[in-house]
């Protein structure tokens, strides 16, 4: 069974990856992991640039083209310059999306107005460039700087995809602290959860995160939350390695030097000596250590989000 913290995630998708017919052709993108896996933990917020602009379905199909930072949207065939309009209802839509609240948003890739990146930009006669992002996508991400995205090319990615699905959960918690009361003591508290999953992607921002907290009283609560809230989602942006993965999974170890035998000790560390070279996923040094913090009932790790950032369905920590 789902909890309501997984019920309630809000992402932003480009329509035509839900199987919805509104591509310049009439046809879909559907993508089955986005829909039929992830879908059962999120509430998906379609967005599709071009339809919600008035433009037909079928239509023209349309390319960007001029400059690599500010191309213009223009229909392939009969050179319809349709920036202006694209970026006008852009304005208007990411202002509304704001009561969405949502977690992130996952793009369709190459689009001109759907990609966040490595878009084709053409030129004149020469080759196009990769290098272009989508009109609304622009807009979308400077309107949300924070907010996590991604595309569904590069989330067939795992470590990509573990990484993005990792952040959109964290967030909703993150959002959940913000709909208590503002306080230190809540703040202390979520941070003090996360502190193994912040490890895991940022030694630097832990130290930076923790120096924040310890000097929680000189802020003012505004100044903190804000502050904390960006260090997180940077942090969590820096993806984990298997190194950092078995610094923490070493770390997590020594919780459990008095009870673990020579044997289950020496068992453990070869487990993760295999993980962080390579031969199995990080999923099963986690279950096993899951495992001793159950049987003993180790109270610090108990409470850590790293042991379980997201559900253990979405097989995200089952690459290697
Ligand atoms: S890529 Fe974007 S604009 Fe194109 S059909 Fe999909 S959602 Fe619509």
């Amino acid at each position: 069974m789902k909890s309501m913290i997984e019920k309630t995630i809000k992402l932003g998708i480009s329509t035509c990856l839900l199987g919805e017919n509104v591509r310049y052709d009439g046809g879909h993108k559907l993508d089955r992991f986005l829909t039929e896996t992830l879908g059962q933990y999120v509430e998906y917020v379609p967005v599709c640039p071009e339809v919600e602009c008035s433009l037909p379905i079928p239509r023209e199909s349309m390319h960007l083209e001029g400059d690599l930072d500010s191309p213009r949207l223009v229909t392939s065939r009969t050179k319809q310059d349709m920036t202006d309009r694209m970026v006008q209802w852009a304005r208007k839509r990411v202002v509304e999306l704001e009561k969405e609240d949502l977690c992130g948003f996952i793009f369709k890739s190459n689009s001109p107005s759907s990609g966040m990146e490595r878009v084709r930009v053409y030129n004149g006669k020469r080759m196009p460039v990769k290098k272009g992002v989508g009109i609304f996508a622009r807009i979308f991400m400077e309107h949300f700087p924070l907010l996590p995205v991604g595309d569904e090319g590069r989330l067939n990615d795992p470590k990509i995809r573990e990484n993005f699905i990792e952040r959109i959960f964290s967030l909703k918690r993150w959002r959940e602290v913000l709909t208590r009361k503002e306080s230190r003591g809540n703040l202390v508290d979520f941070h003090t959860k996360q502190k193994l999953l912040i490890l895991s992607h940022s030694p630097k921002h832990y130290q930076m995160m923790g120096k924040l907290v310890a000097k929680a009283k000189d802020l003012s609560l505004k100044d903190l939350y804000q502050q904390y809230q960006t260090l997180l989602m940077e942090c969590l942006k820096l993806k984990t390695t298997p190194k950092k993965n078995a610094n923490i999974l070493q770390h997590m170890m020594g919780y459990f030097r008095e009870q673990l035998s020579s044997d289950e000790k020496q068992e453990l560390l070869e487990i993760i000596d295999h993980y962080r070279q390579g031969y199995i996923p990080l999923i099963v040094p986690i279950t096993l250590i899951n495992h001793y913090v159950r049987k003993y009932n180790q109270p610090y790790l108990k409470q850590q989000v790293y042991l379980n950032p997201h559900p253990l369905e979405l097989q995200l920590r089952n690459h290697v």
